[in-house]
């Protein structure tokens, strides 16, 4: 069973995060400050720490520091709104990623299957390192090839097709805006003409969610689309 410490001290957060982890099947243990996020972090070995930055005795920061020179496990800050240095600090002292408060809990949920999937650099094989496919679960994506395949059976999609579902599981976890999806797969031609990409994004979801039952794009109201099997 895959394990995350929940280091925080605001303890409505921590239950909070405590439960929908539990939920989504992952085993959780929390710390409510930094010196005991770092004993149980040393201890019980998890295999991704949700840390909080601003916390009593140790802080986040100084957590983190020490205890990348004992592990690599991935960590997922909380941050203040607006804290960049912080943000800066965390990410420098060895921080995987990063969440601002109040954050949406699926994008937590996403950023925390992203990270738990990135192969740590100690374990990387040359194989791994020379293919350029992508994988979402049971979803397969070879640039090289331009094969998609579900569980093993192929996928037939059309270039475009093909070329946002690129873009989209490059920025897995990550909510891309419309504009964004147009500059990088349409080009500049359609700028301004969002609504092509909504009618893709219903191709690609008839092509994946209804045929294999999954749910792979999430539409992000007022943004655009996430990609987060
Ligand atoms: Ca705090």
């Amino acid at each position: 069973m895959t394990r995350i410490l929940v280091v925080e001290d605001e303890r409505k957060i921590a239950r909070f995060l405590e439960l929908e982890l539990k939920h989504e099947g992952y085993e959780v243990d929390t710390a409510g400050d930094g010196r005991t996020g770092l004993d149980k972090a040393l201890e019980w070995n998890p295999d991704l720490i949700v840390l909080d930055l601003m916390l009593p005795e140790l802080s986040g920061i100084e957590v983190c520091r020490r205890l990348r020179h004992e592990s690599d496990v991935p960590i997922i800050m909380l941050t203040a709104k607006d804290d960049v240095s912080d943000k800066v600090m965390g990410l420098d002292m060895g921080a995987d990623d990063y969440m601002t408060k109040p954050f949406a809990i699926e994008e937590l949920l996403a950023r925390i299957r992203v990270a738990l999937r990135k192969p740590r650099e100690k374990a990387a094989t040359p194989a791994e390192e020379e293919s350029h496919a992508l994988h979402a679960g049971k979803l397969c994506l070879d640039p090289d090839s331009y094969a998609v395949t579900y569980n093993g059976e192929p996928v037939t999609l059309t270039k475009k097709e093909f070329d946002l579902l690129h873009y989209l599981m490059e920025n897995h976890g990550k909510a891309v805006t419309r504009d964004e999806l147009l500059n990088n797969v349409w080009g500049y031609e359609y700028a301004g003409d969002t609504n092509v990409v909504d009618v893709y994004i219903r191709y690609l979801r008839h092509k994946l969610d209804d045929r294999f039952g999954i749910h792979t794009i999430q539409t992000i109201r007022g943004v655009g689309y996430l990609f987060s099997l």
